[in-house]
């Protein structure tokens, strides 16, 4: 392992010995900007950048499980809420 900058916060953290940063070209007219294609980051800008699409999905997963529900079924279960409250 070797000492390295996180490529976000420029926080020091280590990487494989083997690693160098990859750039794609100049930039010059490329959607690459310039930037190195395999950059590193430390745990938390990780965690920021790769944990925002964990998020997007886990909220998507949570709606298709609201879509599936029935909602006569919800209904029901609201109904039956109620009644045990009233008893
Ligand atoms: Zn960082
Ligand atoms: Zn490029």
């Amino acid at each position: 392992m070797k000492d390295w900058d996180c490529a976000k916060c420029g926080k020091n953290i280590c990487v494989p010995d083997d690693y160098h940063l990859e750039y794609c070209c100049s930039g010059h007219m490329c959607g690459c900007m310039g930037y190195p294609i395999n950059p590193v980051y430390c745990d938390a800008c990780a965690m920021a950048i790769y944990g925002n699409v964990n998020m997007e999905e886990a909220v998507s997963n949570a709606q298709e499980v609201v879509d599936s529900y029935d909602e006569e079924e919800v209904d029901d279960y609201l109904f039956d809420d109620l009644f045990w409250k009233e008893m």
